[in-house]
């Protein structure tokens, strides 16, 4: 629209009276329609939607702050408690963004068991960033208070990642909740993320949502196994850290989903997956969610649960925080709907109902593993490695 608008303005000073001859084509009625019609135009165009943007960049979405809030959030989180948290870079954005973790853990030279949190892999699933930086804040603030908490890390090193996918974040926010040309799922490049892991031996399906080979679909895989840093800076801290433990944040369906994703076969440590899953829920002091394999929800290819599971034999899942329902009423009434179906208005109500359920799931997953990653569930010949 700011083509159109320059367009007009130079179609009328083409047709100035101070040029021989033009005063005839464009009189001066002529020249105010043009001009408030590029008026008009400019005000509708990019300098506006840039303030829009810049606006929506200021103030957020609700509860859900901007991506500059968040990051100053976790450097501030960061700097208040140095005696157990540090900031680490673990890879850059499509667009160059840092890919913050958190690493809380007692820095006393001892060696613990490393337990990892991710949240916001697809871009406006920005419940789950809520809560990642709940459960870190929980640990940070709660140390030497709670005597759970305490305990928790005298056990455990955690590594949260509170934004994997920083682009779609910020478009997402900077666009009022619509995320522009690449929607509110994948990265910078279009990928859907969690379809973009290597693939399991065998794994494929036609669902429409298990993931997709064409560029323009929201579950598009990518040009290949961990094309995108998002998903290869994952893929090095898991081979540089031995994981017990990995929860990936999601909203919407109110559920604790275990591997396998890609194929209906029970994995072998399923009982320990549903144990860790009713540790969760109980936990959960308001609203209880569903524990089931995530395949029985719908296959998905590529995704992260897998690959850790059976590249890293880590206790691998996925959390879709909040519930539809509760949404509905609330998207209905405001604009974009999908947005506030996916994200609650009340994101703290939902912060508080499954942050410590994380912690929890943790804890049992450490109990049932003694803090070592599982034996491969797969030959590791068999998975490719
Ligand atoms: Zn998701």
């Amino acid at each position: 629209m700011g083509i159109k608008a320059s367009g007009a303005r130079h179609s009328c000073r083409a047709a100035s009276p101070r040029r021989k001859g033009a005063g005839q084509e464009c009189p001066a009625h002529y020249r105010r329609v043009l001009l408030f019609i590029a008026l008009l135009l400019s005000a509708l165009s990019w300098p506006a939607s840039g303030a829009r943007a810049a606006a929506a960049e200021a103030a957020g979405l609700g509860p859900y702050p901007p991506l500059s809030a968040v990051y100053e959030e976790i450097s501030a989180l960061a700097s208040a408690h140095p005696e157990l948290a540090s900031l680490e870079v673990i890879g850059q954005s499509v667009e160059g963004r840092p890919i913050y973790a958190f690493h809380i853990g007692r820095q006393d030279g001892q060696r613990r068991p490393e337990a990892l949190l991710t949240a916001d892999i697809h871009a406006g699933e920005v419940l789950s960033s809520r809560v990642a930086l709940g459960a870190a804040t929980r640990l940070l603030e709660d140390d030497g208070k709670d005597p759970w908490i305490t305990s928790l890390l005298d056990r455990t090193d955690f590594w949260i990642v509170p934004v994997l996918n920083p682009d779609g974040y910020n478009r997402v926010i900077v666009t009022g909740g619509k995320g522009g040309d690449i929607g509110t799922r994948r990265n910078a490049h279009g990928v859907d993320l969690n379809r973009n892991y290597t693939l399991a031996p065998g794994a494929h399906s036609r669902h429409p949502l298990a993931g997709n080979r064409r560029p323009r679909s929201q579950y598009y895989m990518g040009p290949g196994e961990l094309s995108e840093p998002e998903t290869s800076a994952i893929a090095v801290l898991a081979d540089s850290h031995d994981f017990y433990v990995s929860i990936s944040g999601h909203t919407v369906a109110g559920k604790f989903l275990y591997p396998y994703c890609f194929t209906k076969r029970a994995a072998p440590d399923r009982e320990a997956f549903i144990r860790a899953g009713q540790a969760f829920a109980a936990r959960q002091p308001r609203v209880k969610y569903k524990v089931q394999q995530s395949y029985s929800w719908y296959p998905t290819l590529g995704d992260m649960d897998d690959f850790l599971y059976l590249r890293h034999g880590v206790m691998s899942f996925t959390v879709e925080h909040g519930k539809v329902a509760h949404n509905l009423k609330y998207a209905l009434a405001h604009r974009p709907v999908m947005f506030w179906v996916m994200n609650p208005i009340d994101a703290d109500q939902w912060v508080m109902n499954d942050r410590d359920a994380l912690l929890a799931a943790v804890e049992e997953a450490l109990e049932l593993t003694g803090g070592k990653p599982l034996p491969l569930p797969v030959p590791a010949a068999a998975a490719g490695q």
